[in-house]
């Protein structure tokens, strides 16, 4: 099932969790990784060390992408390697939850700024190259927070419903270019992000889930990946959602 052969893929946040099982799902496809990470080498180092022995090609490349310097750096770092980039996945994300009553400005910021602005700076730069080559696929990683509206949630979801908008309006704008943008958005996950839930509120989710259990990082990659393959050539402005039935 190489259908990636040939595609250079750069996935932000990629040294845990989501991103790092839709890193290996896209190099197990046959493209070329760039595994972004912004402070866990050793784990980026890992991942490249199972896509390499996997067969494929990959490169670690430290960035924090939610700073313009480091989203431009990321996408020249892959441009300059590779001579290219047909795919991009804008997963890197990160949770302050309070209520908002004792949420401080600079959580609403950090969060903001990781989740949205981190998308907005990595497809501006990316979407350059993808437009002189005519071809690209954006996935950008949005959440049912973000569709739904989360309690305890105001700058998750706030971040969230913006890369909805920000996915539909750059999908109206690159079109014409074969460029697809289109956003997945997961229910509960178990990863670093999630695991400190308490015991009450993971009872309470489960029972909120109409198929049952908590999705894996795979059933967010496999989404991915059919997002970004040939297959999904005429699927753009779509929010696929990844959450059991959650939201529906
Ligand atoms: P995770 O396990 O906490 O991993 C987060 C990843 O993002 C790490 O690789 C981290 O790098 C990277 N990262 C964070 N800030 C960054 C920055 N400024 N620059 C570069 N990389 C940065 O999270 P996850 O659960 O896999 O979540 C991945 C995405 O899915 C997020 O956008 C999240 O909002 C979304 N999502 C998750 C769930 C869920 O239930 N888990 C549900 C819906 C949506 P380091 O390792 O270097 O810190």
């Amino acid at each position: 099932m190489a259908q990636l052969t040939d595609r250079i893929a750069v996935v932000t946040g990629a040294s845990r969790g989501i991103g790092r099982a839709v890193a290996l799902e896209l190099a197990r496809r046959g493209a070329t990784v760039v595994v972004n990470y912004q402070s866990s080498a050793d784990a980026a180092n890992q991942v490249i060390e199972a896509i390499q022995s996997g067969g494929a090609q990959a490169m670690a490349f430290q960035a924090d992408v939610s700073q313009e310097e480091g989203a431009n750096n990321l996408i020249k770092a892959a441009v300059d390697t590779y001579g290219k980039i047909d795919i991009l996945v804008n997963n890197a994300g990160t949770t302050r939850d309070n209520v908002i009553m004792l949420m401080g400005a600079a959580d609403f910021d950090t969060v903001i700024n990781t989740n949205l602005r981190s998308t907005w700076l990595c497809s501006k730069a990316a979407v350059r190259s993808m437009m002189r080559k005519r071809y690209g696929r954006i996935v950008n990683m949005t959440s049912i927070s973000g569709v739904a509206g989360n309690a305890g949630q105001t700058n998750y979801s706030a971040s969230k419903a913006g890369i909805i908008g920000l996915t539909k309006a750059l999908a109206r704008e690159v079109a014409a270019r074969n460029i697809t943008v289109n956003a997945v958005a997961p229910g509960f996950v178990l990863t670093d992000l999630t695991s400190s839930l308490p015991e009450d509120i993971t009872k309470k989710i489960n029972e909120n889930i109409p198929l049952g259990r908590w999705g894996t990082v795979e059933d967010v990659a496999q989404a991915t990946a059919f997002l970004v393959s040939d297959e999904a050539a005429y699927v753009t402005g779509h929010v696929l959602q990844v959450d059991g039935g959650m939201a529906m």
